[in-house]
């Protein structure tokens, strides 16, 4: 997945690519130790623009990932769309007396620079890391999901379990089966 700096004309450049997960070391890796899974290739379209020396390259990555609840543990597959905003420079810029609010030397890295040979972009690296940083920690299956019952581990989502809310007791439990009989 590279894009070569002479093939952005001062209009920008389009382009899109659909990229195996294999091609993503790290993914790769995630997959591989069953902390992942992706049902789809990554499907990025990005629009690249160049002022000398930087080049600008914003898109959007998509896919679909399969998941495991963390409360009910059921997987379920989710769409994972990750819009990203990413800088390349040929030179790291000099920013030396600039400091951060601790009063420490502030690196170009941190300010989101990423370097490059001048001549092509190699966008795997930066874009594993935005996937890798998009995958939801505490992944549910519904916003709703109601997990197990801590006391006996029935899957409250299929429906009360016997330690649930207590059963109507005194003067009202006779009601309980109380029907109305029409003459
Ligand atoms: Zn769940
Ligand atoms: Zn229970």
């Amino acid at each position: 997945m590279r894009v070569r700096v002479e093939d952005i004309k001062a209009e920008g450049l389009s382009l899109e690519f659909v990229e195996p997960v294999e091609d993503f070391p790290v993914l790769a890796e995630m997959v591989e130790e069953g902390e992942a899974s992706f049902l789809q290739p990554l499907t990025v379209c990005l629009r690249a623009q160049r002022t000398s020396g930087v080049v600008a390259i914003t898109g959007t990555l998509r896919t679909r990932l399969r998941l495991a609840c963390s409360r009910c543990l059921k997987e379920f597959d989710s769409d994972l769309e990750v819009p990203f905003e990413l800088a390349f420079v040929e030179e790291m810029p000099s920013l030396e007396g600039f400091e951060d609010e601790e009063g420490a030397e502030v690196e170009p890295e941190r300010v989101g620079l990423i370097p490059f040979d001048g001549e092509e972009i190699d966008l795997i690296e930066a874009l594993q890391e935005q996937v890798v940083l998009a995958m939801p920690y505490k992944p549910l299956c519904q916003e709703a999901c109601r997990g197990f019952c801590p006391n006996c581990g029935a899957d409250l989502n299929a429906g009360q379990c016997e330690c649930g809310p207590p059963e109507p007791t005194g003067k009202f439990a006779v009601l309980k089966d109380f029907k109305v009989r029409k003459p």
